[in-house]
């Protein structure tokens, strides 16, 4: 039985991982099921990281956080944990490859994944035109038009990028106003490359066997249109991963909000003792990267002072 499982090893899963080694947690494991670094690496730009002096894209930004990590001692195995099951003394940490691992308590750190707006022909070319990832997909379409869809910090951020790149980026959002921070806004606004499509919907994705081909949208006032794009990329908000906490009955080991995120207190402690849950997957989540890493932290501190009182 291992001290502490980390599952998930984005900004609250790794800064977890640091402060547990650390401060002196020696059979520390974090669980990966993709690439460390978590959803920022599909950022073109991050630049309110507190110290950032220069903007830099998420995959060189998070690069130096394992490294930081493994110094003090934390172990990292790329797995991806199904579930997560109470037992007697501990958690039983059970991995989609049929293994399991039993640990005195869990720090749960599984982030959120991008949303699909649920349009017709969005899931049929997804892959094939339709993108959820800027940094990832920008480049197949250098010189060329692409459309943006949402209305919020990421939509605003990634068509700026994809503006350095495209020849014209149509940004298309189903309101007037926008989630996104405003001077991210005003910036958009600025660049001549972007045409706001806005109180907007797209109705179909259009495509042909070589992938997307255009979109058909409608307007709130009734108006259809018609744009040519291969590409699109679908910024439209996150669904949290939480499925690693369901139990056997259709309901989880944890109480959650209604929205699926988890109920944490200020130490991020969730009903279930010896349970933490941080970043993106906890209620109230202000999804930053900073606050994901300041919750990793008082999660391991307090997990620290867990392990001292209960085993
Ligand atoms: P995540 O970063 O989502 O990491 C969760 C990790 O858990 C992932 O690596 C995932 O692979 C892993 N995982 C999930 N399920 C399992 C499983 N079952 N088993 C094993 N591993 C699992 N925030 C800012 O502060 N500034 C920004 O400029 C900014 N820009 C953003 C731009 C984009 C495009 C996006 C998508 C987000 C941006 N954010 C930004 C938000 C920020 O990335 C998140 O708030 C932050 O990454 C949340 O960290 P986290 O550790 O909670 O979760
Ligand atoms: P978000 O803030 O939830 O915004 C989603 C946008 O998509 C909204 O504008 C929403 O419209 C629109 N939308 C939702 N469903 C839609 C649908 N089916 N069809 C068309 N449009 C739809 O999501 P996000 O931009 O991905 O950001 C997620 C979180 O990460 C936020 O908390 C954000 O602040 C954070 N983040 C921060 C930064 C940063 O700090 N620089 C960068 C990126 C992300 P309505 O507005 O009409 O609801």
């Amino acid at each position: 039985m291992i001290d502490l499982a980390i599952i998930g090893g984005g900004p609250a899963g790794l800064t977890a991982g640091l402060y547990a080694t650390r401060g002196g947690l020696k059979n520390v494991i974090m669980y990966e099921k993709g690439m460390p670094g978590g959803q920022i690496t599909s950022s073109s730009e991050i630049e309110n990281y507190p110290g950032i002096s220069v903007v830099t894209d998420g995959i060189s930004f998070m690069a130096p956080w394992s490294e930081q990590c493994t110094r003090f001692g934390l172990k990292i195995e790329m797995k991806s944990v199904e579930r997560v099951e109470k037992i007697s003394n501990g958690f039983c940490l059970h991995f989609e490859d049929g293994s399991k691992q039993e640990a005195k308590c869990v720090i749960v750190c599984t982030g959120s994944k991008p949303r699909r707006a649920g349009i017709k022909g969005e899931n049929e070319f997804f892959g094939r035109g339709v993108s959820t990832c800027a940094t990832c997909d920008g480049f197949f379409y250098k010189g060329k038009e692409v459309a943006v869809l949402g209305g919020g910090n990421t939509a605003i951020e990634e068509a700026l990028y994809l503006s350095e790149i495209c020849s014209k980026v149509y940004l298309i959002h189903r309101r007037d106003e926008f989630r996104a921070a405003p001077n991210s806004v005003e910036r958009a606004k600025k660049c001549e490359k972007i045409e706001f499509v806005l109180n907007a919907v797209v109705d179909e994705v259009l495509g042909d066997s070589s992938g997307v081909t255009g979109l058909r949208l409608s307007y709130k006032d009734g108006k259809t249109r018609q744009i040519e794009v291969p590409g699109i990329f679908v910024f439209v908000g996150l669904d949290v991963l939480n499925n690693v906490l369901s139990d056997n009955n259709g309901g989880f080991i944890c109480e959650m909000t209604p929205q699926g995120n988890v109920k944490v207190n200020l130490k991020m402690q969730t009903s279930l003792p010896g349970l933490w849950a941080c970043g993106d997957l906890r209620q109230d989540a202000p999804k930053q990267v900073v606050c994901a890493a300041g919750d990793g932290a008082v999660a391991a501190l307090d997990a620290i002072e867990y392990l001292r009182n209960h085993h």
